[in-house]
């Protein structure tokens, strides 16, 4: 049988790479982003008493009713918007279903799709998956958007523009003026849509990011996507969702029930539960105190830092260490220092090495001492 792909240029992700990889040679695994410390335990014992519920069955497919009801009621409180649960908010399995969803409602044969490089793993492949036509351009040297690029690449044909805010992996926040650079894109193209992943959105350290959710010139054109996985430290349960005005939200449901039906209901109660006792407004803070804490142990490291506004994530330059490929180094940080990284190179459409590696920092401060002291050798 002769079988064509339809995905020819792509293999594993890079995260599961590096975290097989970390795993074969017992090395800390600083790769993939996912914590790896307990949950809330109110979240374990709502868990623990719904379980044994009548929660079992088909929820109905936009999401459990009382979820979406007080999705709205965070994003009233988050950004002051108010949002329809029944029009407005579809529940997703993760981020990357919401994304996936939204492309395959969206792009037609032949639209083009701007992403920003570096940019996360899970946009190109169902923009090609839908005939679509990536156009991938770089952020600028401190990685917010280069405004003469996009609006030279954004055309009639361009449907979405991807934007990630706050950012992996730069760990950066767009200011004011990109936020309203993008206002005045969508108002010159009126078939522009924004496909704004916020996953990281209460991850955010000195100043907060500004949010679709938050303009109104934005919101009616964009889809917003949210991650419980990253707000709740939850990133098995593969449970998020998307804010979307309601004619572009009957679209993507169309492609929502053929993909998933709903999600996983014990998930969705459960969380609906836990939302309204849960204050977001902390996590920050939460991580905040670990960034301090890897970034000052990492201060007699020959490794130099980058700034860190948001996400869980911390980017570092090797360039005085090592001539190698960020690939390389990564590979060799593993086997021969005990540490996994995510080299940068592979969230660049032209691979672009600029001696770059991403760390989590979403790890007990035991697995960071252990971690930094590694590192500080090199
Ligand atoms: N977008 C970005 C920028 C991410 O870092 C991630 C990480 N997982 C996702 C989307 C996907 O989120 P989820 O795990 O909820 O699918
Ligand atoms: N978002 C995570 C990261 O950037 C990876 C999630 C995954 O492995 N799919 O590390």
């Amino acid at each position: 049988m002769k079988l064509t792909s339809k995905l020819p240029l792509v293999g594993t992700t890079i995260f599961t790479v590096m975290s097989k990889m970390a795993l074969e040679h017992n090395a800390i695994n600083l790769s993939q982003g996912f914590p790896n410390f307990p949950v809330d335990s109110l979240l374990i014992d709502i868990l623990k008493l719904k379980v044994s519920e009548n929660i079992h069955q088909y929820n109905p497919m936009a999401g459990n009713p009382l979820l979406l009801q007080n999705i709205s009621e965070l994003i009233q409180k988050s950004y002051n918007r108010n949002v329809s649960p029944e029009k407005e908010i579809l529940v997703t399995a993760g981020a990357t279903q919401a994304i996936f969803t939204t492309i395959q409602a969206l792009v037609h044969s032949g639209d083009e799709v701007v992403i920003l490089d570096p940019s996360y793993d899970c946009y190109e492949s169902p923009i090609l998956l839908a005939d679509g036509i990536p156009k991938r351009i770089p952020l600028d040297s401190n990685f917010l958007p280069d405004w003469q690029l996009i609006n030279d690449t954004v055309n009639a044909k361009t449907r979405l523009i991807i934007t990630n805010n706050p950012h992996n992996p730069s760990g950066k926040i767009w200011t004011e003026s990109d936020v309203v650079e993008l206002e005045t894109l969508v108002q010159k193209y009126p078939n522009l849509l924004v496909l704004s992943d916020e996953v990281y959105e209460y991850i955010t350290f000195e100043n907060k990011h500004i949010s679709a959710h938050e303009r109104t010139i934005l919101h009616e054109r964009s889809i917003v996507v949210s991650s419980f996985g990253k707000t709740f430290h939850i990133t098995g349960w593969k449970i998020g969702y998307l804010v979307a005005p309601e004619e572009i939200m009957l679209e993507i449901k169309k492609v929502h029930q053929f993909l998933v039906f709903c999600v996983n209901s014990v998930a969705q109660s459960v969380l609906a539960d836990y939302l309204p006792k849960v204050d977001t407004s902390k996590l920050g803070e939460f991580y905040q105190e670990k960034r301090d804490f890897f970034r000052n142990g990492l201060v007699n490291s020959r490794f130099k830092l980058l700034d860190c506004e948001g996400t869980y994530f911390q980017l570092a330059s090797y360039a005085i260490i090592s001539n190698e490929s960020d690939i390389d180094f990564t590979k060799r940080l593993i086997t021969d220092f005990g540490v996994a990284a995510i080299p940068l190179s592979v969230f660049n459409a032209d691979n672009a090495d600029h001696r770059l590696i991403r760390f989590c920092f979403a790890k007990d401060n035991l697995t960071l001492t252990n971690a930094m002291e590694k590192l500080c050798k090199i």
